[in-house]
């Protein structure tokens, strides 16, 4: 068992949650929820990317949204850059972090942002060679590292073989996505310790998607091969792109409860977390995909009318005691 005793959680909702929604958010509603979600610990608020509007008119305005939010000492807010041009827009917003994107499949890359492996690449170093003298932390994203809609199945060593192009091109983190969410536990763990022969687990993070209702059951696999930086989003934002109405993200709230349940330690305040989540319902006006969220909703509707289930009490009881981790 080699399980961390704390992790790190990369939240990734008002990025590759919202591009996915169907909705476009006004840019103070962004400002509100990334504030909202740095007040609850996250170390890290992924704040948007500085894409083409015309293909991702959801992240329009990053520029803005980077100078808008109140930044604290504690959280880091990367954006995603696609190219060289990215880069400098990023850089003129005042960025400290970002992340470039690859995928461990050839048809996937193509088809989804037009380009091959090896020009993306091309990018990512173009990238780093920006971010270098800037002091710039560079995360690098593999997508489909468990499969492509296209290609089906993705080797394992395919994976590996891109994650350590990556490093050795300069990203100083690694994120490793089942971006159909088709993958399950013991796949993503063997995908894992292949990719850790060319790149150290302290580099890498994992990135479940939940559309097939594997997303925490592949984490816990991938805690137990040493992973200890993990990609999740507030309310599970973000849908699935190939699979409408499906589930996307990992929502964070559901993390934490697995994770406080392990007796794994992060920064994040429970409460203050799903008041974040409150805030993206109400105000943004996206509805919540976490189970922890409709349980706490679920058991808030009960105390109105008078009384607690022992279960109900196990569930408030759990916030309180992540609270304090
Ligand atoms: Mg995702």
């Amino acid at each position: 068992m080699t399980r961390p005793a704390t992790v790190t959680i990369v939240e990734v909702g008002p990025r590759d949650g919202l591009q996915n929604e169907g909705r476009i958010v006004p840019i103070e509603q962004r400002i509100a929820v990334i504030d909202a979600l740095s007040r609850s610990g996250l170390p890290i608020v992924e704040a948007g990317s500085f894409v083409s509007p015309r293909a991702i008119p959801q992240m329009a305005g990053t520029g803005e949204v980077l100078r808008g939010i109140s930044k604290t000492e504690a959280t880091r807010y990367p954006v995603l850059v696609p190219n060289a041009t990215g880069m400098r827009h990023a850089i003129d917003a005042g960025a400290r972090d970002v992340a470039v994107f690859v995928s461990a499949s050839e048809s996937f890359s193509r088809r989804n942002i037009n380009c091959s492996i090896a020009a993306s690449l091309d990018h990512v170093a173009e990238v780093v060679a920006l971010a270098g003298p800037q002091g710039i932390r560079v995360r690098g994203y593999i997508s489909c590292v468990l499969g492509c809609p296209y290609e089906g199945d993705v080797a394992a060593t395919t994976v590996a073989g891109i994650a350590g192009r990556l490093a050795s091109l300069g990203c100083d983190e690694i994120s490793l996505g089942d971006t159909i969410g088709i993958g399950t536990a013991q796949q993503a763990q063997d995908m894992v310790r292949a990719v850790v022969q060319t790149v150290p687990m302290a580099r890498l993070a994992v990135h479940f998607h939940d559309t097939c209702g594997q997303a925490l059951a592949n984490v816990l696999a991938c805690l137990e091969a040493g992973i200890a930086v993990i990609d999740s989003a507030a309310g599970g934002l973000g849908g699935c792109p190939y699979a409408n109405g499906a589930s996307g993200n990992l929502a964070t709230e559901d993390l934490l409860y697995m994770l406080d349940g392990l007796g794994i330690a992060s920064s994040v305040d429970i409460e203050a977390l799903l008041d974040a989540v409150e805030l993206i319902e109400t105000s943004l006006g996206i509805a919540a995909r976490s189970k922890l969220f409709a349980a706490r909703r679920r058991q808030s509707a009960r105390l109105g009318s008078g009384g607690m289930t022992r279960q109900q009490q196990g569930v408030a009881e759990a916030g309180r005691h992540a609270r304090m981790n």
